[in-house]
C-alpha cells in the first residue's frame, strides 16, 4: 500500500578484488524491527555502511523516504532522518553526557557558532530529554569516557536520538555487554522505536536476541542477501541451521 521508508536496489561494493556487496535489493517498511544476520565477514556491517554512504556504492541506488539518497554525504543523509549508530566511536570521551548531546543537537540544528560561547545551558531541555530517554539523564555531569561499557552504549543512542531519525541502524548493539544488559538495551531500543515511531535496522550476532527482537530478518553470505523472512520462517531456513543452530561449522 504505502511506499517503503528504505528501498535498496542491487548494491555493489568491491573492495579491490573482494566483491562484499553482490546485488543486495530488499525494501523496510514503516515501522518495521529489521534484523540483518549472518557469519562474520557476510558483509552485513558493509551493506550499512553502503546505506548511509559512509561507504560508496561501486553500482546501485538506495532510496530513502521516496528519495534517491545514493551518493549523498553522510551528513545530508543524517538531516533526511536516518541515523547509524557508531559503536561508541561517536563519542567525545573528554567531554562530558550532556556535552556531547548538546553537539549532536548543534550539528543536527545546522547552528555556526562557537560552542564554547554557548555555554551550559543551551538547549538544556531537548538534551535532558534524549538522555533521560535512554535513562542516563542523572549522568549529565560525567565525563562520557568514565561512563560504563552500557552507559555509552546508552550515550551512543541518545546522541543518535538527538538527531530525530526515521530510521536508526545499529550494527551489534549489545556486543560485548551482558546478557542482562544486552537485552535491557534491546528492550529500551524496541520501546523506543515505538515511542519515537522510528524504524530499525540492526545487526546481531545472537540468536536469541535476533529471534526475540526483529519482525523480520534478512541473512546475508558471502556478501549476498540469501533469504528475508519472519523469524518461524528463517528459524527453518537450511543455511541458518548449518550457521547457527547447531548443525554444521561455527563462525
Ligand atoms: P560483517 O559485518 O558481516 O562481519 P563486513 O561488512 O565487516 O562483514 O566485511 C565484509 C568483507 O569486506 C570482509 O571480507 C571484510 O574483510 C571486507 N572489508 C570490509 N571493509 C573493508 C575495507 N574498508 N577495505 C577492504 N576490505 C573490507
Ligand atoms: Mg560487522
Amino acid at each position: 500500500m504505502s511506499e517503503p521508508i528504505l528501498k535498496v536496489e542491487k548494491l555493489n561494493r568491491y573492495f579491490g578484488a573482494l566483491h562484499a556487496a553482490k546485488d543486495v535489493s530488499f525494501e523496510v517498511p514503516y515501522g518495521q524491527v529489521r534484523a540483518v544476520i549472518g557469519p562474520n565477514g557476510a558483509g552485513k556491517s558493509t551493506l550499512m555502511d553502503l546505506i548511509c554512504n559512509r561507504t560508496t556504492p561501486s553500482s546501485g541506488k538506495v532510496i530513502f523516504r521516496g528519495e534517491d539518497i545514493t551518493g549523498l554525504p553522510p551528513y545530508n543523509i543524517v538531516r533526511r532522518g536516518m541515523c547509524k549508530c557508531f559503536q561508541i566511536t561517536q563519542i567525545f570521551q573528554n567531554l562530558t553526557v550532556y556535552e556531547n548531546v548538546q553537539i549532536a543537537r548543534i550539528n543536527m540544528n545546522k547552528k555556526v557558532f562557537s560552542f564554547l560561547r554557548v555555554g551550559d545551558t543551551y538547549l538544556k531541555d531537548e538534551i535532558i530529554h534524549f538522555l533521560s530517554l535512554v535513562g542516563i539523564q542523572d549522568k549529565i555531569k560525567e565525563t562520557a569516557g568514565f561512563l560504563s561499557y552500557g552507559d555509552q552504549r546508552r550515550l551512543d543512542i541518545a546522541i543518535a536520538l538527538a538527531m530525530e531519525p526515521n530510521l536508526l541502524i545499529l550494527d551489534e548493539p549489545a556486543a560485548g555487554v551482558a546478557r542482562e544488559e544486552a537485552y535491557k538495551l534491546m528492550d529500551l531500543v524496541r520501546k523506543l522505536g515505538v515511542d519515537q515511531n522510528m524504524t530499525m535496522m540492526f545487526i546481531e550476532h545472537d540468536m536469541d536476541i535476533v529471534f526475540h527482537y526483529a519482525d523480520i530478518i534478512s541473512v546475508m553470505s558471502n556478501g549476498a542477501l540469501l533469504a528475508t523472512g519472519t523469524p518461524d520462517e528463517i528459524k527453518k531456513d537450511k543455511f541458518v541451521q548449518e550457521a547457527y543452530l547447531g548443525g554444521g561449522k561455527s563462525e
